[in-house]
């Protein structure tokens, strides 16, 4: 059985033009209530404590009061009342799903990581790093002594390589589409690279990018998850905007490729025996079902893999 985290109260209000498609979340869980191998459950939220081990109080303060506005919204999301509850309940989901990953094998939030997300603003849609909050709060509860993040959303994780540079315990990955930045349609999209360091390093994927060619990049790069000692626990960045059809993506990947690709990173964690925790990132295909369908094979790559 794999245990998925969700809540209807992830769904802040940020209006129904604005390119991020909340709703998708809903469907998802909406599609795996048939999913006989899948459980969904309630998280509780992340706690003020918990935010504290990543986010600066200025920050966290802005998000609930709305003041000072420009920092309530710096990730690009139309501020309100109920953002606070609604990012508190997303992060809770990164924490339950890591927690419980530890003792399954396996487990899924079915929300964002947030990788965009900084210590003292957001950034992209990301208000609070969820993969760093949950990371933080089972490193600092001695749940887990190292964590990986393995990042394969089309757009580069510039807050968490910001925020794993003050965390030794922490190694993180990500293999994005290099060349998003000239995508003018979309310029509400404005994370920069962060040059590479001890334990967060990354690699581009190349325009027109195919299956064969991400899965020969991820046989390369993943054992250097492990370079810098055995994690006790790997979190999955399962974005959906690599795929083909997204307004934001270069590459050519296909539904089929994008579920060999989760494939491939749940046989990697089998194989080390390393539990595995993902979220559902990116994908902003105007016909939310493509969105929808590549976080839901996600759902079967783990079954197949874990054989369950
Ligand atoms: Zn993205």
């Amino acid at each position: 059985m794999i245990m998925a985290f969700y809540h209807p109260g992830f769904v802040a209000p940020i209006g129904e033009r604005h390119i991020m498609p909340m709703r998708k979340f809903g469907l998802v869980a909406e599609q795996l209530r048939s999913h006989p191998n899948v459980r969904l459950e309630e998280p509780a939220s992340a706690t003020e404590e918990q935010l504290r081990f990543v986010h600066t109080s200025e920050y966290i303060e802005a998000i609930r009061t709305g003041t000072p506005r420009e920092l309530a919204e710096s990730q690009k999301f139309p501020w309100s009342a109920d953002l606070f509850p609604s990012v508190c309940l997303t992060n809770g989901a990164c924490v339950a799903a890591a927690r419980q990953a530890l003792r399954d094998g396996m487990a899924a939030a079915l929300a964002s990581g947030f990788h965009h997300a900084h210590a003292d603003h957001g950034e992209g849609f990301c208000t609070f790093n969820g993969l760093v909050v949950a990371a933080d709060t089972l490193q600092r509860s001695g749940e887990v002594k190292r964590v990986a993040i393995l990042d394969l959303d089309l757009h580069y994780g510039n807050g968490t390589a910001a925020l794993a540079e003050s965390r030794d315990y922490l190694t993180a990955l990500s293999i994005y589409g290099s060349d998003y930045w000239g995508n003018k349609a979309y310029v509400d999209v404005t994370a920069r690279r962060h040059e590479d360091g001890a334990n967060h390093f990354s690699a581009t994927l190349p325009r027109s990018c195919d299956g064969k060619r991400l899965n020969a990049l991820l046989d390369e790069h993943l054992p250097r998850l492990f370079e810098r000692g055995r994690p006790d626990l790997l979190l999955y960045q399962a974005g959906a905007d690599p795929l083909c059809d997204d307004p934001y993506s270069p590459l050519a990947l296909t539904h089929a490729e994008l579920l060999e690709r989760d494939r491939r990173v749940f046989d990697f964690a089998r194989q080390h025996a390393l539990p595995i925790a993902w979220v559902l990132a990116g994908g902003y295909t105007r016909d939310v079902s493509k969105v929808v369908e590549v976080h839901v094979n996600t759902f079967h790559a783990a079954a197949s893999v874990f054989a369950i």
